[in-house]
Parts: structure tokens; sequence; C-alpha cells
């Protein structure tokens, strides 16, 4: 199924990069529970993540490890925390988000207000240590 993730992905809808390859994207989440909070996901159009080949499935994991450790080293915090919910985006998806306490990761609260600015500043962070 077609949705805003694989729009994201043809770049016909903007978004701010994390990291890319030949079979992921990971990018800010644009209604973030904190800052930094990243989605990744597969190009290819999959909606629930546990219909994914396993080899797909294994890689995308692999993949957010990577996001993850430049995400902690930007965005001081005690971990990264995962979460895969998929409820509003049909299109498999993992949740990396700072979190220092269980309330971080609560997805029940308001989310932040990030202006483009910020997001764009955030991204470019953990962008240049992911490329070190
Ligand atoms: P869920 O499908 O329940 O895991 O939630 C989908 C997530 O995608 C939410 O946290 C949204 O804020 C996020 N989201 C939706 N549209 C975009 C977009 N265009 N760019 C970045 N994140 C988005």
């Amino acid at each position: 199924m077609t949705t805003i993730f694989s729009k994201i992905v043809k770049g016909e809808i903007p978004s701010h990069k994390i990291a890319e390859d030949e079979d992921y994207l990971a990018f800010l989440d644009i209604n973030p529970l904190a800052r930094g909070h990243t989605l990744v996901i597969p190009k290819k159009e999959v909606d629930y993540i546990f219909d994914m080949d396993d080899n797909l499935l294994a890689g995308m994991q692999v993949f957010s490890k990577r996001v993850a450790k430049a995400i902690e080293r930007v965005i001081p915090c005690k971990r990264i925390g995962i979460a895969v919910l998929g409820l509003e985006v049909p299109h498999a998806h993992i949740h990396l988000i700072p979190i220092n306490r269980l309330e971080d990761i609560n997805f029940g609260r308001p989310k932040l207000r990030l202006g483009e600015d910020e997001l764009a500043e955030i991204a470019a962070n953990i962008r240049q240590v992911m490329e070190q």
C-alpha cells in the first residue's frame, strides 16, 4: 500500500533525513515525543512489520542500531527506546526515541512542537555523527 512514507522515500514530500541505504531510510518524526525521535522504515512497501521478509526485518534492526548510536551521541539520554505501533501509517516502521524515564515513551502524551529549523538542525547534527 502506498502511504506518505513511500512519498518520502521517493522524495515527493520533504523529510528530515538521518540516514539511507538501498533498503532503509531513517528520518525525524514530524510530531516527536522527544528531540531526536526518529523513524526507520524499509523502502519496500510493507504494512505490518511482522509480515516483512526475515532478512529485511533483521537488516532493519541492524540499520536502526547504527542510527540509535548516532542519536544518543547528539541527544543526551539514558537510552534510545524503540517502539512499533503502525496505527497511523500502514508502512512498517520502528520509532527510535531518546528516553530518560518511562513517561518519555508514552504515546498518549502531547507531542513536542518543534519548528522546521530545529528539526533541520537536529537532523544535521545526527547526520554528521553518522558520517564519522
Ligand atoms: P504510528 O503509525 O502509530 O506508528 O505513527 C506514525 C508516526 O509517523 C507518528 O509518530 C507521526 O508523527 C509520524 N509521521 C506521520 N507523517 C509523517 C511525516 N510526513 N514525516 C515524519 N513523520 C510522520
